[in-house]
């Protein structure tokens, strides 16, 4: 059997890859495997995954390469992953990307590019809803009234925090653009508009570019 066909969302901290991934997954059928979300479920029932994360995240820095590639294995074999999956916020590294290449096919990168200086003020203003997922925004996406009360600002999510995080980007991840770019996958968005400007420019880059 061939290998499966993926697609990575690719970004800084609050490009809005979470925002976005909900209508990718719902176009393309693949399901979303974020490793953001899937180390926060391990911190919070405090797995060995769980505790040993923990302090990589709280600081901003990226998680240990083994420990981020052992959950991927795990997750590529469940029966959903078969036809390829959805991947926000992962790989980060080139050592990720390598494994991930002998582990699936990667036919399209959507790159949701954002300068630096409107991710600070994302990121700061980011809250979650904890029931659905639903991310929002204090100012530019506020959340209805009722759901107010139980929504979540990551502990992450701090001014320092997101300067840490935009230097393991810089430093680590975007050198992936290239890596992509070279092999002809790479699908740069501009990410800087409204959620919904956002989603247009997704779905019309989907239509030109995925073959589903
Ligand atoms: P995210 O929700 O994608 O912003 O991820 C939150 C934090 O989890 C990051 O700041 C990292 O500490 C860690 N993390 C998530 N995905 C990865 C990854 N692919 N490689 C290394 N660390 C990761």
């Amino acid at each position: 059997m061939g290998k499966s066909e993926s697609i990575v969302l690719f970004g800084p901290p609050g490009a809005g890859k979470g925002t976005q991934s909900g209508l990718i997954s719902q176009i393309t059928g693949k399901p979303q495997v974020s490793t953001g979300d899937m180390l926060r479920e391990a911190v919070a029932s405090q797995t060995e995954v769980g505790v040993k994360a923990n302090d990589y995240m709280e600081k901003g820095l990226l998680v240990p390469d083994k420990i981020i590639i052992d959950l991927i294995r795990m997750r590529l074999l469940r029966e959903d992953a078969k036809s390829g999956l959805l991947f926000d916020g992962f790989p980060r590294t080139l050592a990720q990307a390598v494994e991930l290449d002998g582990l699936t096919n990667v036919t399209m990168v959507l790159s949701l590019v954002v300068p630096d200086e409107d991710i600070v003020n994302r990121i700061t203003g980011r809250r979650t809803d904890p029931h659905t997922g639903e991310i929002y925004h204090v100012v530019h996406r506020p959340a209805p009234d009722p759901i107010k009360p139980r929504l979540v600002h990551r502990s992450d999510d701090t001014e320092d925090t997101v300067r840490n995080r935009l230097k393991s980007f810089h430093d680590q991840t975007s050198p992936l653009a290239e890596y992509y770019s070279e092999r002809g996958v790479l699908v740069p968005i501009d990410g800087s508009g409204s959620m919904e400007d956002v989603s247009k420019l997704v779905k019309q880059s989907l239509i030109n570019n995925f073959r589903g």
